[in-house]
């Protein structure tokens, strides 16, 4: 089962609140920061263009350990339990990336900055509406764990051609080149587990499994 999403700009531009996840300015900016975000948005609901493509594939029930759906091998614990995977591909289009380079191109580096973290926050929250479409499509019985991308631990950067296998990028315009690198640049990917008794079902520490979390800067929780 293949569906679209798209999504207004305005749905997905960050709050306040995801934005400091990106933007940690210091007081120099403080009194400026409104301005510019506001700005950000106008050109972020002029140029983006949000959308999402889900497909929903079953996990075979006789299928030998590790568990395998659609060739994809699930191999790391966060997928114990699946019955279901959601392969995601999430856009902003390619204006956002456009006017980025434009200010970086031009020297306004400021107006650059700000848009690029205002549009991967945006990403975000484009890839948290496909989860909860998802989570409607599946229906209440099913859990929903957390979306893994290609090149986390949990799944090797290979997975890209798997969920773009089909060339399911192709109906909101997200494509692969030779190095699996999403174009449009502000594009993500990645998978949904789901499942009755889903192991590690949503809000379930995504970083326990893997082997740089002592050191990693990145890591949110645990
Ligand atoms: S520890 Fe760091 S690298 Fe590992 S999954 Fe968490 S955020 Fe990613």
């Amino acid at each position: 089962m293949v569906w679209v999403e798209t999504f207004e700009a305005g749905e997905v531009f960050p709050d306040p609140g995801d934005l400091a996840r990106y933007l940690k300015t210091g007081p120099s900016l403080s009194n400026e920061l409104p301005a510019l975000i506001d700005s950000a948005a106008e050109i972020f609901a002029g140029h983006a263009t949000p959308r999402g493509v889900c497909r929903l594939v079953d996990v075979p029930a006789e299928s030998p350990e590790p568990s395998q759906a659609a060739g994809l091998l699930l191999r790391s614990p966060l997928f114990a339990g699946a019955t279901k995977l959601a392969f995601l591909v999430a856009t902003l289009g390619p204006g956002p990336e456009e006017r980025i380079s434009a200010f970086f191109s031009g020297g306004d580096y400021l107006a650059g900055w700000i848009l690029e973290a205002c549009s991967l926050a945006a990403l975000d929250s484009v890839v948290k509406k496909l989860a909860a479409a998802v989570q409607a499509q599946a229906g209440p019985e099913l859990r929903v764990g957390n979306v893994l991308s290609p090149g986390c631990h949990a799944l090797p950067l290979s997975t890209q051609k798997i969920i773009f296998a089909g060339d399911c990028g192709a109906a909101i315009g997200v494509r692969l080149n030779d190095s699996q690198l999403m174009l449009p640049l502000k594009s993500t990917s990645g998978i949904l587990p789901l499942g009755r008794e889903l192991a590690y079902p949503a809000g379930s520490d995504t970083c326990r499994f893997c082997n740089r979390r002592q050191d990693c800067v990145y890591r949110y929780a645990g």
